[in-house]
């Protein structure tokens, strides 16, 4: 009787750790397509990432590389760093 607890709470554990570690993988691909869709968007790799994707990938290692967007206006680069601070980016 004991063993079937055991495999049980075997189960459990690998369900609860496979769960976990698919949200953490899903979670940094949906930032990146979110990041995405705040930047102008024309790929002009003036930041020195080559494109907005690039920069998006840039951002999630250091949010500060955002500032390196020249086409962002002020306000717009001011509602970008609101949207990093919401998302716990912004340190
Ligand atoms: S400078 Fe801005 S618009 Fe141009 S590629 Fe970089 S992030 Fe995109």
């Amino acid at each position: 009787m004991n063993g079937v607890w055991i495999v049980t709470g075997i189960a459990f554990a690998f369900s609860v750790l496979l769960t976990i570690l698919t949200t953490l993988f899903s979670k940094k691909e949906i930032e990146e397509e979110d990041i995405i869709k705040h930047l102008p968007g024309y790929n002009c790799g003036v930041c020195g990432f080559g494109s907005c994707s690039g920069m998006a990938k840039a951002i999630l290692e250091d949010p500060r590389n955002y500032e390196k967007c020249r086409p962002m206006r002020k306000k717009e680069k001011e509602a970008f760093q609101k949207y990093l601070e919401e998302k716990g980016l912004w340190k």
